[in-house]
């Protein structure tokens, strides 16, 4: 593995090293290969990994450290936060020449930790495992998981769970709350850190007129990008706090995540948000709050580049939603199986959403339910719907941009197929897998990672009726919380 510690060079105020506090009795839970070779990690058989994410073994050149930040949790300030029970192993480049930061969850209470146990459990280390192999197969910018371990290590939440230990994959660690632990408790180093960050992950952006804008500017554009990929597949990220959105713009933090099974667009699955600042629908503009905070850390760099005002950064901020708007316009289009991203199309899809509200139908199944039939109708959508004028006005509309972006119906269909998922990770998907592991059989966490990992492909052979459905109206919902 070509190793990069480059965070360890930063002021030593921004983490503190230290090893990690191992799980006893660890066993080998699931391990991404595919992953591991993008690495050039050679530890693939459970012998040598499962020691390693158990926290026993470190491989050379492993300097473990957690990291200091704070941030804004549910619009409040909540003052310092950090890796409360995990610990940055390495930082490695990647065969893509990509940075990518191994991030070990689960070994041991940091400086940082704050009530925290310093443990994570079984479940939500599954949960976190699946999600991130499901968005990053979707083609969505997240983290991932090269794999993890489960132990008998009883760890106390609600109940008494299973400990368990994940190693994290992500393109950055470096998140908006950084940016405000640094501005509150040491100042001094904003100047030195914004420009070793745009050194590693903003090259082409030392050479503008000012790096700190060009920067900024790149960071609201991929933020929006990866919004607009979230709203398209329906993924409702559930806590969005300044402090788990990186300056990369790739997903991170899976705790109260959901995808999104009948359209709502206030559906929310994180329990512990009861004012429901987290719904589906809200997340473009609580990305745009967050980067409000975190443009405003930026502030102070205007000591040393006079471009940096509160006027340019409101500039900024302002371009925001439009650049939302044509990630999600263009991601719309695609998922109608439209050439260009023809005006009317956001009228469109507002149709569509409203029929799949009014009527209940899923998000992912109703988009292929679309692609599978002929404009000669959509029969077969057409039959779940109970208003069925609301849909022939719905489906004129849609026959008529259909033909004027003048693809041939084969190629339709094909675009459609590569837009719209056949497979999401539905909860409770994810919950039989969690019951199994909890029983010590991985294998339905290894059939659904297999499904997943080319989520775009019928897989017949593979699937199980309730891959493909959304969860029966009298089964009870999974409960999912910010306890993790
Ligand atoms: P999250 O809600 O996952 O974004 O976590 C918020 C903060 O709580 C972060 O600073 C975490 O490091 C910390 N934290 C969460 N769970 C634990 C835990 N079990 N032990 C220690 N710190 C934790
Ligand atoms: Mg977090
Ligand atoms: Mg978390």
């Amino acid at each position: 593995m070509n190793i990069d510690n480059r965070y360890a060079l930063l002021d030593p105020r921004l983490f503190h090293k230290q090893p990690p506090k191992p799980l006893k009795n660890p066993i080998a839970g699931h391990f991404n290969h595919a992953l591991a070779s993008q690495l050039g990690w050679q530890e693939t058989e459970p012998d040598q990994w499962v020691p390693i994410i158990a926290g026993e073994t470190l491989p050379d050149g492993f300097d473990p450290l957690a990291m200091v930040y704070a941030g804004h949790q549910f619009g409040h300030w909540a003052g310092q936060l950090g890796d409360g029970r995990g610990l940055l192993l390495a930082q490695v480049i990647d065969q893509n020449n990509t940075l990518q930061d191994l991030h070990l969850k689960g070994v041991g209470l940091t400086p940082y930790s704050r009530m925290g146990d310093g443990r994570a459990v079984l479940r939500s280390v599954i949960r976190e495992y699946l999600a991130g192999h499901a968005l990053s197969s979707l083609g969505i910018a997240s983290s991932n998981a090269l794999g993890f371990i489960s132990s008998d290590t009883p760890v106390q939440r609600e109940t008494l769970e299973r400990g368990a230990c994940l190693l994290r994959v992500a393109d950055s660690h470096v998140r908006l709350g950084h940016f405000e632990w640094i501005n509150r408790f040491a100042a001094d180093v904003l100047p030195e850190f914004t420009h070793a960050m745009i050194e590693t992950y903003y090259p082409e952006c030392l050479t503008a007129e000012s790096p700190t804008l060009a920067f900024a500017r790149a960071v609201i554009q991929r933020t929006a990008k990866m919004i607009a990929d979230w709203q398209l597949v329906g993924f409702a990220h559930g806590v969005m706090n300044t402090d788990n959105l990186n300056i990369t713009g790739s997903t991170l933090d899976f705790g109260p995540y959901g995808f999104m099974e009948r359209f709502e667009p206030t559906w929310i699955n994180n329990h512990s948000d009861s004012e429901g600042r987290y719904v589906y629908q809200n997340q473009p503009s609580i990305a745009h709050w967050n980067l409000w905070v975190w443009l405003g850390q930026l502030l102070p760099l205007g000591s040393v580049d006079a471009l940096v005002t509160k006027e340019s950064l409101s500039e900024l901020l302002a371009t925001f939603e439009p650049e939302f708007l044509h990630y999600y316009t263009e991601g719309m289009a695609k998922k109608f199986g439209l050439h260009a991203t023809p005006n009317g199309i956001l009228e469109l899809s507002s149709q569509f959403l409203r029929l799949l509200e009014k009527n209940r139908l899923d998000y992912t199944n109703s988009f292929r339910l679309l692609s599978d039939d002929t404009p000669q109708g959509w029969i077969s959508l057409r039959d779940e719907i109970i208003d069925i004028f609301a849909f022939d006005d719905f489906a004129a509309q849609y026959k008529a941009l259909v033909e004027d972006s003048e693809r041939p119906e084969s190629e339709r269909k094909t675009a459609m197929d590569a837009a719209n998922p056949r497979y999401i990770l539905r909860n409770h998907m994810a919950q039989i897998a969690i019951e199994h592991a909890e029983a010590g059989d991985f294998s339905e966490v290894a059939r659904l990672f297999d499904l997943l990992s080319t989520p775009y492909t019928n897989q017949p052979d593979r699937e199980t009726p309730s891959d493909i459905s959304p969860l029966p109206d009298d089964k009870p919902p999974v409960n999912v919380s910010c306890s993790s």
